[in-house]
């Protein structure tokens, strides 16, 4: 179950798209003031990603979760960075995404097709598919690398990260 919830800046759209891909309940507002971003964030308990790292300080001060992305970033690089600090999963499954337009709840209504309860857009799982799957793999190839270098090769990986890698 994805249980983490997202709300998104408006610098990064592509990303929004890609959590909701995942299953992943992400807000995403074209154009809204920090403060509203801030409250929404606080009152649903979401996780802040944003490219303005002033907003990022004034989250943090305001208890609310923020993962601070670098501009330019690759899509693979984010999602496998997001995968390892917030575990999000980086397999897509259908029965379980969300409508990339309005984050919405997907319905199934054939074999390959699945419409959004809200706003009625229709997905079909095609020929894009191969394309995402494609980006995850890499997304979790990048994941899985990072795991190798911090366990410092053939080290047994058993019990908890002391979180002093910075
Ligand atoms: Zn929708």
């Amino acid at each position: 179950m994805a249980t983490q919830k997202f709300i998104v800046d408006a610098m990064l759209g592509k990303l929004a798209r890609w959590l909701r891909i995942l299953g992943y309940d992400t807000l995403y507002y074209r154009d809204a003031e920090d403060w509203k971003i801030l409250k929404k964030a606080k009152d649903e308990r979401r996780i802040l990603i944003t490219r303005d790292r002033g907003l990022c300080v004034r989250a943090r001060k305001n208890d609310v979760d923020c993962f601070f992305v670098i501009p330019n970033e690759e899509i693979e690089k984010i999602l496998a960075d997001l995968s390892r600090k917030y575990k999000i999963f980086l397999d897509v499954n259908p029965e379980a995404s969300r409508c990339t337009s309005c984050n919405g709840i997907l319905e199934k209504k054939d074999k390959n097709l699945w419409i959004c309860t809200k706003c009625r857009k229709e997905y079909w799982k095609g020929k894009h598919w191969e394309t995402i799957t494609e980006i995850l793999i890499k997304a979790q190839a990048l994941k899985d690398s990072y795991g190798t270098a911090e366990a410092g090769g053939s080290k047994p990986t058993s019990g908890r990260k002391t979180g002093n890698d910075s």
